[in-house]
């Protein structure tokens, strides 16, 4: 496959997420590509309406495409809870209520795992990203990437964002909430390509960006 994104490229990040904004930044920054905002642009969030991760990126990212005939990428992402049968799931941003208070959708993945009889410290958890890359000629492509890890409660950390202090990689000796950003989500050879997004976004790298 030729690559179909370049140095100069204008592409639209479609979120209205500050935390995930700033990790496309980092991660499409270097190979020169010119990233504009679907919330900088004022365009609408439109509804998820998938059963999967990868149907609402693919959704968020072919709504930007069609309103500024730029191509887009998006990730719809989420904490899944084994104990919880993979919740918060699907349903990770809505468990933050509306305007978003992460510390209270933390709190209720405790309570959940408590009337479960689970201590939240030690669950298995993973994160999950879909990449969904859409062009204007109606082309898409998708990227999956998941990391696995444990929960730790109290949560840990002020940095990254949303569910982050609340999750502890598997092998690792902090929280996504406790490590810098080039830690979570840096790639190789600086960073280790740690996070769910990281991932997703090294497959899309070598699929549209390498070469
Ligand atoms: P989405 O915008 O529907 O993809 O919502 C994903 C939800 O998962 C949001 O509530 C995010 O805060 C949360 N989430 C996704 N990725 C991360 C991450 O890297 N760290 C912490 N929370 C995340």
């Amino acid at each position: 496959m030729n690559p179909r994104l370049g140095p100069g490229t204008r592409l639209v990040v479609a979120t209205h997420n500050a935390g995930k904004l700033a990790e496309f930044r980092d991660l499409l920054g270097p190979h020169g590509i010119d990233l504009v905002s679907a919330a900088e642009l004022g365009l609408p969030e439109p509804a998820e309406t998938g059963t999967l991760y990868a149907e609402n990126a693919a959704i968020k990212a072919r709504a930007a495409t069609e309103a500024t005939g730029l191509p887009a990428i998006a990730d719809d992402s989420g904490l899944a809870i084994d104990a919880l049968d993979g919740a918060p799931g699907l349903f990770t941003a809505d468990w933050a209520g509306q305007p978003r208070d992460f510390a209270a959708a933390m709190a209720r993945v405790d309570r959940e795992l408590a009337l479960r009889g689970v201590t939240t410290t030690g669950a298995k958890a993973r994160f999950v990203s879909a990449l969904a890359l859409t062009f204007p000629d109606g082309s898409e492509q998708i990227f999956e990437g998941r990391v696995f890890g444990t929960l730790v409660w109290p949560p840990r950390g002020t940095k990254g964002f949303g569910y982050d202090p609340l999750f502890l990689p598997d092998g690792q000796a902090l929280t996504f909430g406790e490590m810098s950003a080039m830690e979570k989500h840096g790639l190789p050879p600086e960073g280790a390509g740690l996070s769910h997004r990281a991932r997703a976004f090294m497959a899309l790298e070598k699929a549209v960006l390498a070469g």
